[in-house]
């Protein structure tokens, strides 16, 4: 089922004749000018050709009127234009393109088209100076604007603001992130009780963040693989006192295993090839190796002196400065034999143990491994109370595997680097620590893991580390960001959020999941703040604007929220205290989806996926289709109980906490020991709630929004495919948009305010009219086009455009 989009709706005032010049739908172009060559009324289509001679038949509501005004003019704001619809806004958007002004409103969202190339002209101080306080709209649109926009209104209403930049991957959001925080830390002042500049910590903050949490794509380049928002605080005269950074699922699966054409996080190439030979030396790394952490897709190391190589070395110096402006000497060298003893860690494998019929339980089990057997002779021991002599003697079974000799070095090297003892990591690898609750008394057991786990174990440590690492760095950033604020002071802040686009891949999985919420929430935040209080105020001014329907996120919020908090986590505790079989976890919990969500008219439907290589095993798997607002997507169940656990390894914790260096001991979370007991940290409990913790922050704040647009997947600079942007245009609620604050008026000045500035333009006389009855009457004095204004009963409403023509007239008059 697909929902409503603006894009399918019929233009309420289009009239078609013969010879019309009209936008007709095409495949390719999304539009094509055409020619109206006949009517038929019954049905409600049009005969159109096109410049080939060739003609066709369309539906009346898929044509669109054409707006000609030539192939060079364009509109600054799509709200100024006559005919508003997708195809008009999207060629107001292509011809704007070819000549690189990237930027055009809608009303007061501001989208941006990526150019794939760099426009220094746009960015440099003196731009800066000439967007710095002055009035929107009356410079050409710029993310400059935007940021400046957000700064006056904190320090005109004391409120903290927000910037939501939203787009696919590659559309440019992390750019125009920059792009304002580099407006907004070198226009503000720094409070002088500042000793070092919070710009530079600001500034400096981007380099870590994306070494750490960018990485290749298939999309991007450079693909921020994690969300954030970024605060930046101001203290009530406007100078910049501190900054924070709140980080959101980091897409731990990466480091790991990278999907063909795709790299693991920007950091580990830049360390090898940035690194001093000498301090290679010590994490015992070498450039020419090809280390299967970083090249599982089959990328190749690089080439030394390959212009590749110098970029990422040139990224490696840039990254250590930055570094050292958070972290002092000793952490630094930790981080990189953090990440040198992860590379190792990459290479370990094991091997089955050399008498393996030794451990066959002879326990009757629904459960395949040894590992799974004990747990559930123990649960059961545990659920009747009674103690069971069997789960005491499974803790004395040998290991079903042994680390494999070949990699038994890079296993102590990695335990070396991270101030561990191998043999401690080697134990966590080939055993699962368990409790068993028999009458009270807690005993631990320890079972050998079978092959495959002991390697799913690997993974897990090796994800563990990272995001922990990660998270430590973001923490130290933000303690050191934040220094100089006075902590009880009240600052207002300027969030720029540079959260993860809506994600479609040819395999989607419990990361798309999540990714795809906060999109449908921000969706949803968005019609709802913006939209539809645009309609409330209309009826509360009184003005006769026409309703729109508008596309209705709940449905299918609920439907995901449902599915992850009640299903997968109910699910996973269950996987936890290991009452399903480990084999077939996943396969339940997609049942489960299909027998509790699946609904004839919801929306999420029931899937069968053909699997493929890379989608995991061969026949057949279930999964389940959701109809976005931005289009439907397939999922699949495949690894989600796991992914959902950030519990897996409980082990690790105590080994962590016992080891040498400090940043290992604080990466430790003790709540987690085995010894802790059967627990389900879940991840997609905690993504949710950050999730509601950062929309309510955004209901606090006055949100100004950003949309980017990616023109291709080429990456080519100058290449406009307009199918696909349109597809954008549409998946991101423009249209419906730009109907709304055309219809209606976007620039709205409370009466009083406006009556103080245009005082001069009437003569004394007018001293005592009412303020509405004032205003009234500059606009008939002034002749200003009747249809450019209304009179709400506290406001006066105009049209894109004539906020600016009024204020010429203050100026001249
Ligand atoms: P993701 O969701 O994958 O993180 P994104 O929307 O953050 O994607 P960016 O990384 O900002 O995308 O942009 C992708 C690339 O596009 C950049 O690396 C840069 O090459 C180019 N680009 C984006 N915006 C601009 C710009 N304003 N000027 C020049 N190049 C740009
Ligand atoms: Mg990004």
């Amino acid at each position: 089922m697909d929902r409503p989009s603006a894009g399918s709706q019929s233009p309420r005032d289009s009239h078609f004749e013969i010879d019309d010049i009209v936008w007709s739908p095409c495949a390719n172009l999304g539009y094509r000018r055409s020619r109206v060559v006949s009517i038929d009324q019954q049905t409600d289509s049009i005969y159109v050709g096109d410049n080939s001679g060739s003609q066709h038949a369309v539906r009346k509501s898929e044509v669109r009127p054409f707006y000609d005004v030539g192939e060079t003019r364009t509109f600054q704001d799509n709200t100024e234009m006559v005919h508003l619809d997708d195809a008009n806004i999207l060629d107001n958007l292509r011809k704007r393109y070819v000549k690189d002004e990237i930027y055009t409103y809608t009303a007061n969202v501001l989208l941006a088209v990526n150019p794939y190339k760099e426009l220094p002209q746009l960015y440099t101080k003196e731009v800066m100076s000439r967007y710095w306080g002055k009035n929107p709209g009356t410079l050409p649109p710029h993310p400059y604007a935007t940021a400046d926009v957000a700064y006056r209104q904190l320090l005109r209403d004391r409120k903290n603001q927000a910037l939501v930049i939203s787009g696919e991957s590659g559309a440019g959001k992390t750019e125009t992130a920059k792009i304002t925080m580099r407006y907004l830390t070198s226009m503000s002042r720094t409070d002088a009780a500042q000793g070092t500049r919070i710009q530079e910590k600001i500034i400096a903050a981007n380099p870590i963040l994306e070494s750490f949490g960018n990485a290749t794509t298939v999309m991007n380049l450079n693909s921020s693989r994690f969300g954030k928002y970024n605060e930046m605080m101001f203290n009530p005269v406007g100078s910049l006192v501190g900054a924070g950074i709140r980080t959101f699922l980091l897409e731990s699966s990466r480091v790991v295993f990278q999907q063909k054409g795709e790299k693991n996080y920007h950091v580990f190439y830049e360390l090898l090839a940035g690194m001093e030979e000498e301090d290679l030396d010590s994490l015992c790394l070498d450039r020419q190796s090809s280390y299967k952490l970083l090249h599982s897709s089959g990328t190749k190391p690089l080439q030394e002196k390959s212009v590749e190589s110098q970029r990422l070395g040139k990224q490696f110096k840039e990254l250590k400065q930055a570094l050292s402006i958070f972290i002092d000497d000793e952490t630094d060298t930790t981080i990189w034999q953090v990440l040198g003893a992860l590379i190792h860690l990459g290479e370990v494998d094991f091997v089955e143990a050399s008498r393996p019929e030794d451990l066959v339980s002879s326990e009757p089990s629904p459960c395949a491994s040894p590992c799974s057997a004990a747990a559930a002779s123990a649960s059961a021991a545990s659920a009747s109370g009674t103690a069971a002599a069997a789960t005491a003697d499974v803790g004395t079974q040998p290991a079903t595997v042994e680390i494999h000799p070949d990699t038994e070095e890079s296993l102590e090297t990695a335990a070396d680097l991270l101030g561990m003892g191998a043999l401690s990591i080697a134990k966590i690898l080939k055993f699962k620590e368990m409790h068993v609750n028999r009458q009270g008394r807690v005993s631990h057991i320890k079972c050998p893991r079978t092959l495959a786990q002991a390697r799913q174990t690997l993974q897990c440590i090796i994800k563990i580390l990272y995001t922990r690492l990660f998270e430590k760095i973001v923490a130290r950033i933000n303690e050191v960001s934040n220094a100089g604020a006075n902590p009880d002071a009240h600052y207002q802040n300027i969030g720029t959020l540079d959260i993860y686009g809506f994600e479609r891949l040819e395999h989607n999985s419990f990361e798309q999941l999540c990714i795809n919420l906060a999109n449908e929430r921000l969706q949803q935040f968005f019609v709802e703040e913006v939209l539809e209080a645009e309609q409330r105020m209309y009826a509360e001014e009184r003005l006769s604007v026409t309703e729109m329907e508008l596309p209705d996120s709940a449905p299918v919020v609920f439907g995901i929220q449902a599915l992850l908090t009640k299903l997968l986590d109910e699910h996973s505790l269950r996987a936890v205290k290991n009452l399903v079989r480990t084999e077939d976890k996943d396969q339940k919990f997609c049942e489960l989806v299909h027998s509790k969500l699946v609904g004839k008219r919801g929306p999420i439907m029931a899937l069968r996926l053909k699997a493929s290589r890379g989608n995991g095993g061969p026949g057949l798997h279930d999964g389940f289709q959701i109809s976005h607002y931005a289009g439907a997507v397939s999922y699949s169940t495949k690894g989600w109980i796991d992914k959902n656990n950030d519990s897996l390894v409980p082990e690790i914790e105590t080994v962590l906490a016992e080891a040498e260096t400090p940043l290992l001991q604080e990466m430790a979370d003790t709540s987690r020991t085995a010894h802790s007991g059967e627990r389900l940290c879940s991840v997609s409990s905690r993504y949710l709630s950050n999730l509601t913790d950062l929309l309510e922050t955004l209901k606090q704040c006055s949100v100004h929004y950003i949309r980017c647009f990616n023109p291709n997947q080429e990456r080519k600079p100058g290449l406009f495919k307009p199918k696909y942007v349109l597809d954008q245009v549409i998946q991101c609620g423009t249209v419906e948009l730009v109907k709304i604050m055309h219809y209606g008026f976007p620039h709205r000045c409370v009466l009083k305010d406006l009556r103080g500035r245009f005082q001069k333009l009437l003569p004394p006389e007018f001293a005592h009219y009412s303020d509405r009855d004032f205003m009234h009457a500059v606009m008939l004095a002034w002749e200003i086009d009747d249809s450019q204004w209304t009179l709400g009963t506290s406001r006066l409403f105009l049209k894109a455009g004539q906020l600016r023509a009024l204020e010429e007239l203050r100026d001249t008059g």
